[in-house]
């Protein structure tokens, strides 16, 4: 589709998710605006639409941003996302995340730009010994990462009330998966994702896989996640987009399949669909992890009429095998972040 629907504002376009978003948003008609500094992002991952180099702390370059493109929405992936590393550090992403939100709510404010959609985490939740997790859970982070992105959530609330703000939030589980077209990928530096860790691994470009915790109390004693295929999350975030833009109501959605897989498991298929020689060594439990994460995601599935149609286990693996294969990222990695040198 080619229709200019408008410029979206994609914050961390330049990233995993975000750069997924945008080919999404280019193929649903609109212009996606990558905002990105680039610090984890790849340049060669923007290519749906401009980039613009940029960092959230950075109110004045927020603001010449929203004026050049008058955005019709906000979609806000950047952030600091992980959540053994939030541990140790909690100032910050206390302090990136929670202000680099505020500093884009405002920014979006002041151009009269009012849609806004949040990539929020089920680590807002916490952990609840082997419940399902729905959008009416009890949200209790046990780790700084899930506290910041509950504190955006509210912030949003807050904005709403006061300004009018209208958002969708989204709470993701375990993203994983790439581009099927193989245009885009997973690509971060350091690792620290268990698909990716593990497909390297079968590269030998690791030695080994860490298990990271085997007294959890699950059947095999891993840890359990949802995980769900990047291009089904982002094609909600486009019907979230729309949810908005047709004026309906402010929402939250939980995004996932509702199906677990333990650690074990998960290099289990990996191992099957490779082929490839593996291994695998047990190491103590990763701090800030919950035992059990899994979606209860009848609500984007009713009223957004969402469907995890590759969220199959082996079809996200299939497709993030496919990536790692194709030497694409050996390339990113080579050329550096940004090839044209602007960073
Ligand atoms: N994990 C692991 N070894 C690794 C990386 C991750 O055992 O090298 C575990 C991790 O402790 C968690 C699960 O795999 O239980 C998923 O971790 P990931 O970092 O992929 O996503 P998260 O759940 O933290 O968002």
């Amino acid at each position: 589709m080619s229709v200019d629907r408008g410029h979206v504002i994609v914050t961390g376009g330049a990233g995993y998710i975000g750069s997924h978003a945008c080919k999404a948003l280019s193929a649903a008609g609109f212009v996606p605006v990558a905002f990105d500094n680039l610090s984890t992002g790849w340049a060669q991952a923007v290519k749906y639409g401009p980039l613009e180099i940029g960092d959230l702390m950075d109110r004045a370059r927020l603001d010449a941003v929203f004026a050049k493109y008058r955005p019709v929405a906000v979609m806000h992936f950047a952030a600091l996302s992980l959540v053994g590393e939030s541990m140790q550090f909690p100032g910050r992403y206390w302090r990136e995340n929670v202000t680099g939100a505020l500093n884009l709510i405002e920014a979006a404010l002041r151009t009269d730009c009012k849609d806004f959609i949040f990539s929020s985490t089920c680590a807002t939740f916490g952990d609840h010994d082997g419940v399902t997790l729905t959008e009416e859970t009890e949200q209790r982070p046990i780790n700084a990462y899930g506290g910041s992105k509950k504190a955006i959530e509210e912030m949003l609330r807050d904005f709403a009330e006061s300004d009018g703000l209208g958002h969708v939030i989204f709470r993701y589980f375990n993203v994983a998966g790439a581009d099927p077209e193989c245009e885009i990928g997973e690509l971060h530096r350091p690792e620290t994702h268990l698909i990716p860790i593990v497909i390297e691994a079968t590269q030998g470009k690791r030695e080994s896989v860490a298990v990271f915790g085997d007294d959890y109390p699950t059947p095999d004693g891993t840890c359990i996640r949802d995980y769900v295929h990047v291009v089904d999350l982002v094609n909600a975030h486009i019907a979230g987009l729309e949810w908005r833009l047709a004026g309906k109501e402010n929402r939250a959605f939980n995004l996932g399949t509702g199906h677990g897989y333990s650690v074990r498991e998960v290099i289990d298929t990996v191992k099957r669909v490779t082929n490839a020689p593996l291994t695998v060594q047990q190491a103590p439990r990763r701090a800030g992890d919950a035992s059990y994460l899994v979606s209860g995601s009848q609500r984007a599935i009713e009223e957004l009429t969402w469907r995890p149609l590759r969220s199959s286990l082996e079809t996200i693996v299939e497709d993030a095998y496919q990536w790692h294969q194709s030497g694409i990222s050996d390339q990113w990695l080579a050329e550096g972040r940004d090839p044209s040198g602007r960073t």
